[in-house]
């Protein structure tokens, strides 16, 4: 065998011993873990946040290091959320824990039950590159609060926040409790392979089936948050100023790149020159002309170059198919830039309007009859969000009957991300399962059913089988 390759496998063989050393010594934590109160728990949900706050600036330097990523948009979408949902969990953590009655059913009554919430046990956080911090530390405060060991693997695309990550992780928590291996794919099937009790995954759907075939095998169970195409309609009633700021500024932030994101928009035809107006005030207002915008500083760029070229290639394509660029247009492959871009006329089989975008091109699609709008967003796989704009009531209850998406907002985006108290998550393509809040917790927990016998009725229906029996029975049958 050639050296060089028999290093490289000593060395694969060096990572995977002590990934199924973690694994195992986890496995006698997590016992342990049955046992902790609530307090102890949100000792540990504490720590962490104090962690993250400590290292704020790192996250900040991290996230302009990896992408150009503005501070700002650092501290309000990946350190905000994390300490949101920390404290939530904190707040509110004895309620989630505490043992839930239920009543008797028709079938039980005698007894007295209740549902006991119990950590799944060994858990797998594996997370995306493009919101790193708070899509591995926001799951890690569930999986704390519902008293699992963690392992997270995140992304190697954006080294430099992987690395703060770690270190937070590392200053935190003992590795038999939470540990991070980082790594590209190989790592993440060193991983898969092992019986976790739940998979927590963030990413594309692609690998959203890759992950979840490998849980079939151990039959664990798994979140799936992932991508799509999320639609924004905007009817000829709507606030066209509000409805431009809010979605460019959805949009936009991350530089596109939000699973979230209003992927494109319809707009209805009687006023889609006024919203195209209001969409360029609002671009030069927020990035400058087109001249200054790829100098803003608010501006993110493209996670790496192999992106900004699969983005590049979604504008030449719908383009070259007859589209018409309204605004920006322009791309620098070698800075990642690619201007802020509106897109009108787009045809239905353009790239663009097939694949999820996750960068900084916005098709505008006007219509006419909104039932067409609806078809055409049930004909595509269901979608992470659904967006609405209008002032009329009967057209926010067609669209929100006769659709479906993981989340919907009525004019405003992307806000159902930060509400603590909603679950957050997709439906089949972009995702299965949900996290955040108290949602978050039972994605972590077991919900064991519990019996307790207090009158013996259930004696009534032993053998041998006699005619009282049988008549009881009936009766039942009857009346249950
Ligand atoms: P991705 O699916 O490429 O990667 C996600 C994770 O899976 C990373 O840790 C990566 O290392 C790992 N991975 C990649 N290929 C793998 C393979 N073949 N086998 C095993 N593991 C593999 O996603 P991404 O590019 O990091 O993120 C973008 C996608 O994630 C978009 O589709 C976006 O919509 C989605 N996303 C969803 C949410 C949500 O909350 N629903 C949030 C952020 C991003």
């Amino acid at each position: 065998m050639n050296p060089s390759v028999a290093h490289i496998e000593t060395e694969f063989d060096l990572i995977r011993q002590k990934v199924h050393r973690v694994f195992a010594a986890q496995g006698i934590t997590a016992l342990q873990l049955r046992q902790i109160s609530h307090a102890e728990r949100a000792a540990k949900i504490k720590k962490l946040k104090m962690a993250l706050l400590a290292n704020s600036e790192a996250v900040i330097a991290a996230g302009f290091a990896d992408f150009g990523k503005p501070a700002p948009e650092v501290s309000l979408t990946e350190i905000l959320p994390v300490i949101a949902e920390a404290n939530d969990a904190i707040r509110k953590l004895r309620r989630w824990m505490k043992p839930k009655k239920v009543w008797p059913s028709r079938m039980t009554v005698g007894t007295s039950s209740y549902l006991q919430y119990e950590p799944k046990g060994r858990v797998l956080i594996i997370a995306p590159w493009n919101y790193a911090v708070n899509l591995s530390l926001g799951p890690l405060v569930s999986a704390l609060a519902a008293g699992n060991t963690v392992i997270i693997k995140p992304s190697e695309m954006t080294p430099h926040t992987s690395a703060v990550i770690a270190k937070i992780i590392r200053e935190t928590f003992d590795e038999n409790e939470v540990a991070l291996f980082e790594g590209e794919v190989q790592m993440t099937q060193i991983l898969l392979n092992l019986p976790f009790d739940h998979i927590f995954f963030t990413g594309s759907p692609a690998v959203g089936k890759i992950v979840m075939a490998a849980a079939a095998k151990h039959l664990t169970s798994v979140t799936l948050e992932l991508g799509g195409k999320s639609p924004t309609i905007v009817d000829e009633t709507a606030d066209l100023a509000a409805a431009a700021k809010n979605i460019l500024w959805a949009k936009f932030t991350n530089n596109g790149q939000t699973c979230i994101a209003p992927d494109h928009i319809y707009v209805h035809a009687n006023v889609k020159e006024a919203f195209l107006a209001e969409c360029i005030k609002t671009l030069q207002a927020a990035y400058g002309s087109a001249a200054e915008q790829v100098n803003s500083p608010d501006l993110a760029r493209i996670v790496n170059e192999r992106h900004a070229a699969r983005v590049k290639a979604l504008l030449d394509d719908a383009i070259a198919m007859g589209a018409k660029v309204v605004a920006g247009g322009q791309a620098d492959l070698m800075l990642r830039y690619i201007e802020p871009t509106l897109l009108t006329d787009i045809p239905d089989d353009a790239m663009i309007m097939r694949e999820e975008i996750f960068g900084p091109l916005l098709p505008v699609i006007s219509y006419a009859q909104l039932d067409t709008v609806i078809a055409s967003i049930n004909a595509a796989p269901k979608p992470l969000a659904l967006y609405i704009w209008s002032s009329k009531q009967a057209t926010i209850d067609k669209v929100m009957q006769q659709t479906t998406s993981g989340g919907a907002c009525i004019n405003h985006c992307v806000v159902q991300f930060l509400h603590g108290n909603l679950p957050f998550g997709g439906v089949n393509n972009s995702g299965i399962g949900s996290g955040h809040g108290h949602h978050g917790f039972l994605a972590f927990s077991h919900e064991r059913a519990v019996v307790r016998n207090r009158i013996m009725f259930a004696k009534m229906f032993y053998p041998p089988y006699t005619a009282f029996t049988r008549r009881l029975i009936a009766l039942f049958i009857k009346t249950v």
